[in-house]
């Protein structure tokens, strides 16, 4: 079933709640949030920010970034400047986190990468949904309350015109209530005639929705509330949602947020709330010293950001909330396996759990953040030595055409009578794929290469492949264009 753009569809419909839906709106209270807001190089350039602000870039490092304006490596038109004030509190006290979110003429040197990265629209049928597994995503909003300079969704964040499946090129635009329900529910009722699954595609019935953007956490409470409403009167049994406001702006998980997921529980008691969080650092969320060292906890543990530490209690406290934490490694941000461990252990010991890191996306400019893929898993093993099982279960993913593919390991001596395999080598393996993921567990071994950022990199050293990941007809879209 394939749902085309309506090209007539400019007037936005109006979502409808149910008697139900309208008896939990009713009791959300939408106050407003003052997130000290700087949007745009220009402010600093201008020195329009606060006093505390002037400095954060130095003159030279403006005057580099003004020099590539208007050029094919303007650094704002790959991803507009965007930082909170409590984010600049974290920031003025820790280079990684500097890196994370001050634009840098290096982004731009070499505009290498995917436009449209992960071909989302190869699986979007409908304007801001991408149904490429079993769950689907849906785009709420097209902004976050800072904006990470590696982000992976920069082509929606930037506007960018991305081609599509028909031909046509227009930027991505977001998810409506009243047409994704549609959607659901035809899905839905398609899958259940045909005895549980899509004649088309092989899916199964949709019963889990991950709200994504940008950051939807962006959006006031009256909003969520209702993509939460329409969500679970339609059949969605899991809702997750994307957010890194943990980080930028703790504050925004308030107690009338709590009350308004409260309330949403006691009416729809039978849907889960997945929280996606996104902590690439500890510095994003542990307090520091003035040697700039983190403080133990006389209690256990180590003293957190007081605001952060709050919302992560609230979060905890409720049963029908699961948060899990997952983050891309990035060259100079968290390349750091005792960052990393520090992170894994903190998390877990507040009810975090660790699912993935990632190896970078192959967004454009991709060559600026991407640590190697054999990098990144050393990195990631490395953190992991010497944490109990529970605080070490995430995995390194790094997302293939095909789907979400774990490094699963890197070895260092070769197999004995195994050409291609003379400096050791690594394995991949498929977690999830399209439609029903009929190669998931499928496995590809590749000799190593440890400049390899991506895919493309393995190319001329495939052992072993019954994955796919390799293969010819792939090959067009799994390397960087
Ligand atoms: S929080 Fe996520 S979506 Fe937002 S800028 Fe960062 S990486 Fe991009």
């Amino acid at each position: 079933m394939m749902f085309k753009k309506d090209p007539k569809a400019t007037i936005k419909r109006k979502y409808q709640p149910t008697e139900k839906a309208q008896k939990f709106l009713d009791k959300v209270e939408n106050p407003k949030y003052d997130r000290g807001m700087i949007r745009g190089l220009n402010k600093f350039i201008g020195n329009k920010v606060p006093e505390e602000m002037q400095g954060f870039y130095s003159e030279e490092e403006l005057q580099a970034l003004v020099d590539l304006r208007d050029t094919p490596n303007d650094v704002e038109a790959r991803m507009p400047v965007k930082i909170t004030n409590h984010y600049f509190q974290i920031a003025k006290n820790s280079k990684p986190i500097q890196t994370l979110v001050k634009a840098s003429p290096a982004e731009t040197y070499d505009l290498e990468g995917a436009p449209d990265p992960g071909n989302q629209m190869t699986y979007s049928p409908l304007e801001g949904l991408i149904h490429k597994y079993e769950l689907g995503l849906i785009y709420v909003v097209d902004t976050c309350s800072a904006h990470c300079r590696f982000c992976y969704r920069e082509e929606l964040i930037a506007r960018k015109e991305i081609r599509r499946e028909d031909g046509t090129v227009s930027s991505k635009g977001t998810a409506q209530i009243p047409e994704l329900v549609e959607y659901i529910l035809e899905h839905n009722r398609i899958v259940k005639e045909n005895g549980g699954k899509h004649p088309e595609t092989n899916r199964e019935k949709l019963r889990e929705i991950l709200m994504s953007g940008g950051d939807p956490m962006v959006l006031p409470n009256k909003k969520l509330a209702e993509w939460f409403s329409a969500l679970a009167d339609c059949g969605i049994e899991n809702i997750r949602l994307g957010t890194k406001e943990l980080a930028f702006y703790p504050d925004r998980f308030d107690s009338t947020f709590f009350n308004m997921m409260d309330e949403f529980n006691d009416i729809y008691p039978e849907v889960q709330l997945r929280l996606m969080i996104h902590f690439n650092h500890p510095d994003e969320f542990l307090q520091k010293d003035k040697n700039g060292n983190y403080i133990d906890n006389p209690d256990g543990g180590l003293v957190w950001i007081k605001n952060t530490k709050k919302a992560v209690k609230e979060l905890a406290k409720r049963h029908y909330i699961t948060v899990i934490n997952q983050a891309p490694f990035i060259k100079g941000i968290n390349q750091d396996p005792q960052a990393i461990r520090i992170m894994q252990r903190e998390l877990k010991r507040n009810n975090v759990n660790n699912q993935y890191f990632f190896c970078g996306r192959d967004i454009v400019g991709h060559k600026a953040f991407n640590l190697s893929i054999e990098d990144s898993w050393n990195l990631l093993n490395e953190s992991q030595k010497g944490l109990s099982g529970v605080e070490s279960t995430a995995r390194l993913s790094i997302t293939h055409y095909l789907g979400k593919t774990e490094v699963v390991a890197v070895t260092n001596e070769p197999i004995p009578g195994v050409p291609g395999t003379e400096n050791g080598v690594v394995i991949f393996k498929l977690l999830r794929g399209a439609f029903d993921a009929p190669l998931k567990g499928k496995v590809a071994i590749v000799g190593r290469n440890p400049e390899a950022i991506w895919f493309s990199g393995y190319e001329d050293r495939v052992i072993y492949d019954e994955a796919g990941l390799f293969k010819k007809s792939m090959q067009d879209t799994s390397s960087v264009s």
